[in-house]
């Protein structure tokens, strides 16, 4: 039977991770994988994450199953957070996901089970997201993300939604744009929300970079502007970013509506997916990040290292654009994109001569990943780039 398998395509990613790591040259750069790093190329644990394991450890008194819904104190402590202090508990419940791909998973697979027939999206995108739909078993609908200008191409996100019909969603980017860096301004989602607003198209939004853009209450404007505007929505949440909790799989799935049946049949859809699925989600990140966010000095603490990342971010954009023009490319954007990561205009040729001749490694669609410059590597990789570009 299994001779009838098919070849599955390598994963680009974690090929490039291969050769970067079999590449002896002490210079290289790695701008491929998702991960922040410091300024010293680490991606370590938080303090504050690491206190809060010190308190797991030390009063976890059972690993008894918690169920489908994971840890509902985690769950409920990011509502604030995310939906704003002032938003009307009544409309949102959530569980807990193993990391924003099972929040993901679990707000198209219940979109599906509610009658959604097609999912609007931007392109490009986390590429995960086309892969989810598909898996799920629902039809892509796409346009274009960004102008030619590299700005949000709003109008082209308009036609889209002009264009729906019911039984559409649309999937949103909440903040730090996966793989351009370039996310909607206030004045845009000011629009989308206005569109939305009459309720032919259910929004789907994707937040999983909260708080690497402007900061946490400013990365969540196009969600609580959406969620103000509408009577319906799903929300997929991932802490493994500003949490820096990766490999523990930390995330959340919520659903918004006005109608309280609706809001209870909408989690006992995903629990019912979940269970079939993953049966319960690991806890071990989501009860570390429950506790800072239950202890004033630890969110303190964890808000503190979420600033030196955003602040380090800052810090390379600002050094990117000041670069202005490498060769062909503009750097100016850089500087107003958010995020881990920007999309330079490159050809594949240059993509392979940044590696070969410089050791510079980075996704063959141009995306970078600009946590992986330092003070130590950012004028070689912008020399490198005008090599490669000029
Ligand atoms: N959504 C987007 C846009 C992402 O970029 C990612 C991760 N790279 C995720 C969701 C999923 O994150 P997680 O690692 O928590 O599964």
């Amino acid at each position: 039977m299994l001779e009838n398998l098919a070849a599955q395509p390598a994963d680009a990613l974690l090929a490039l991770i291969k050769l970067y790591n079999a590449d002896p040259r002490a210079d290289k750069i790695d701008l491929g994988v998702g991960v922040y790093r410091t300024a010293e190329g680490a991606t370590p644990v938080f303090k504050a994450i690491k206190a809060a394991e010190q308190k797991l450890l030390a009063d976890q008194d059972s690993k008894a199953y918690l169920g489908p819904e994971g840890d509902m104190g985690f769950v409920h402590a990011l509502i604030p957070y995310v939906f704003g202090q002032d938003f009307d508990r009544s409309r949102v419940e959530g569980m807990q996901s193993p990391g924003g791909t099972g929040a993901v998973r679990l707000a198209i697979e219940v979109a599906k089970r509610s009658g959604i027939k097609r999912i609007l999206m931007g392109t490009p995108s986390w590429p995960n997201h086309a892969q989810i739909v598909a898996a799920v078993g629902l039809e892509l609908v796409t346009f274009k993300h960004t102008t030619a200008d590299g700005l949000a191409d709003l109008d082209a996100l308009q036609a889209a939604l002009a264009a729906a019909q019911p039984g559409d969603a649309v999937l949103l980017h909440g903040c730090c744009h996966n793989p351009t860096g370039v996310d909607y301004t206030e004045a845009q989602w000011d629009a989308i929300a206005a569109t939305l607003s009459d309720g032919k198209v259910l929004p789907i939004i994707d937040l999983a970079y909260q708080g690497l853009g402007d900061g946490m209450e400013a990365d969540a404007y196009g969600l609580r502007k959406v969620l103000g505007a509408v009577s319906e929505a799903l929300v997929a949440y991932s802490c493994d970013k500003n949490f820096g909790l990766y490999r523990d799989r930390v995330g959340a799935f919520y659903a918004v509506t006005s109608d309280a049946t609706a809001l209870a049949n909408a989690m006992a859809n995903g629990a019912t997916v979940a269970r079939a699925s993953w049966s319960m989600p690991p806890d071990h990140g989501a009860a570390a990040v429950r506790l800072i966010l239950s202890d004033a000095e630890l969110t303190k603490l964890w808000l503190g290292e979420l600033d030196e990342m955003r602040d380090r971010m800052a810090w390379v954009r600002e050094r990117l654009a000041a670069a202005q023009q490498v060769g062909s490319v503009n750097m100016a954007p850089l500087g107003i994109q958010k995020g881990l990561f920007s999309m330079l205009p490159l050809s594949g040729e240059q993509i392979l001569a940044l590696r070969e001749k410089h050791g510079i490694y980075m996704a063959g669609s141009g995306r970078i990943n600009a946590a992986g410059l330092t003070t130590g590597n950012i004028d070689k990789f912008i020399a490198a780039l005008g090599d490669v570009a000029g």
